[in-house]
């Protein structure tokens, strides 16, 4: 479970061709970077597997389904924003279990996986609290718990760490590491920062202008660039 492949993804907003023609393969449980400068178009990518973008033309498969048609919530993937979007007025409790009890889920179910998601997140003791009496890496935290509980085939990460200071930054990369190694899921994250791509991923997919420049381990990607965009972007000495 987890596995999604993109077949000459395009997209088109009014006359301008962001994403010429996609093709990717990520595997179950990899822990993929999109990486590019701002504005190539790792969000728009983003969204389209996310469905909440239409796709212009091409296809998008999630575990060997066609999902090109498919609603988000359909897809089972579970996306983490920067702006971390909490209610403010609800507690952490609430504001975890949010896409449960939209779904309708029975309350002791919902009871049952905020309290898995905050043991794994080191919540446990913050969930009486409102929002705006947490840290910033505690309410990113509260923002990943609300996507772990509805147990997604794959998380997607769009910049979650770009509003938090260096330090806490270079905490939370380790953590989002660490959650990966433990719930073994999928998880396609966005990034512009290299030192972030290159310390993360499995796989780094380099972006630019729309187009998939080259996908590869971080090893591969520093010792064999394959032109010099990737080897500039990513710091490469070839
Ligand atoms: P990134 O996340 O890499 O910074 P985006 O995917 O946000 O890049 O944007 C890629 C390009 O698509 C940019 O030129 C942006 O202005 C354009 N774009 C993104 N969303 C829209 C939209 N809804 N309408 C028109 N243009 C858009
Ligand atoms: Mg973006």
């Amino acid at each position: 479970m987890g596995s999604i492949t993109l077949k000459q993804v395009r997209k088109v907003f009014g006359e301008v061709e962001v994403i010429p023609g996609a093709d990717l393969e990520i595997n179950d449980g990899e822990f993929v970077v999109f990486v590019g400068p701002s504005g190539c178009g790792k969000s728009t990518l983003l969204r389209l597997i996310a469905g909440l973008e239409d796709v212009t033309s091409g296809q998008v498969l999630i575990d060997g389904q066609d999902m090109t048609q498919a609603a988000p919530v359909r897809r089972k993937l579970a996306m983490v924003f920067q702006s971390y979007a909490l209610y403010p007025h609800m507690s952490v409790r609430k504001n975890i279990a949010f896409p449960l009890k939209m779904a309708g889920m029975a309350a002791d179910e919902q009871a049952r996986r905020v309290a898995h998601a905050a043991g794994i997140l080191n919540l446990t003791d913050y969930l009486d609290r409102k929002p705006g009496q947490l840290s910033g890496g505690q309410r990113q935290r509260v923002a990943i718990g609300r996507a772990i509980v509805r147990e997604p085939v794959a998380f997607l990460f769009d910049e979650p760490l770009s509003n938090l200071d260096a330090a806490l930054r270079v905490n939370m990369r380790v953590e989002i590491s660490e959650l990966h190694k433990k719930l073994a899921t999928t998880m396609i994250y966005v990034t512009h920062d290299q030192v972030e791509a290159m310390t993360m991923a499995d796989k780094i997919v380099v972006l630019r202008a729309g187009r998939v420049e080259q996908v590869g381990s971080p090893l591969e990607l520093y010792r064999s660039p394959a032109n010099r965009f990737v080897a500039g972007f990513i710091g490469s000495p070839n």
